[in-house]
């Protein structure tokens, strides 16, 4: 009886052809790349802590309403006052807010439009101080909106209306039929 013969158990090395063998082919020599092991990154759009879903909980009243250059302009067309046609639209308190560029752009309108300067200078109005450059209002209050959630937005012009539709849970004040109407307002929680 001999010795059995030695089989190592433990490590034991898989049997592999030599890399020069002719058995491997071109096409085996290939080392395919590995994909991107990198994280992907979306850009998801933070939403607000003030929104319930769609819901606005930060909506007034009191009522935070920034003026549009021509909001104003058709409010004078109209023959509305601002602060109590508001105040029949959604019947509470209101605060009309005016963005210095806004201004700018009432003062650059000139002269035909000084009744309107006249009015937005009311003390019942209050003033959003503005630290862009220019007096282009549009992207203003865009931005203003999307940052603060606490806003209604009051325009008649189509592009601006476009663009806050866009933006959850702010809605736009317009006039129709000589009166001021609300869009996208939530309805009041029934708790
Ligand atoms: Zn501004």
């Amino acid at each position: 009886m001999g010795k059995p013969k030695f089989k190592p158990q433990f490590a034991a090395t898989k049997k592999r052809i030599n890399l020069t063998d002719g058995r491997i082919t071109k096409k085996d020599r290939i080392v395919k790349k590995k994909k991107d092991d990198k994280p992907k990154i979306i850009e998801v759009p933070q939403y607000s802590s003030a929104l319930f879903f769609k819901y606005n909980t930060q909506l007034g009243p009191p009522f935070h309403i920034i003026l549009d250059t021509n909001f104003i302009n058709f409010s004078i067309k109209n023959k509305l006052d601002v602060c109590t046609s508001m105040k029949d639209c959604l019947f509470g308190k209101c605060i009309p807010y005016i963005t210095d560029c806004v201004l700018g752009e009432l003062e650059k309108l000139g002269s035909k439009f000084r009744l309107a300067l006249k009015i937005v200078k009311d003390p019942r109005f209050q003033r959003l101080p503005c630290m862009h450059a220019g007096t282009y209002a549009d992207d203003c209050i865009v931005q203003r909106v999307t940052q603060h959630k606490c806003y209604i937005v009051a325009t008649c012009d189509k592009d601006l209306k476009r663009r806050i539709r866009k933006i959850p849970g702010v809605p736009i004040m317009y006039i129709n039929k000589h009166r001021y109407a609300i869009e996208r307002m939530p309805d009041a929680p029934t708790l």
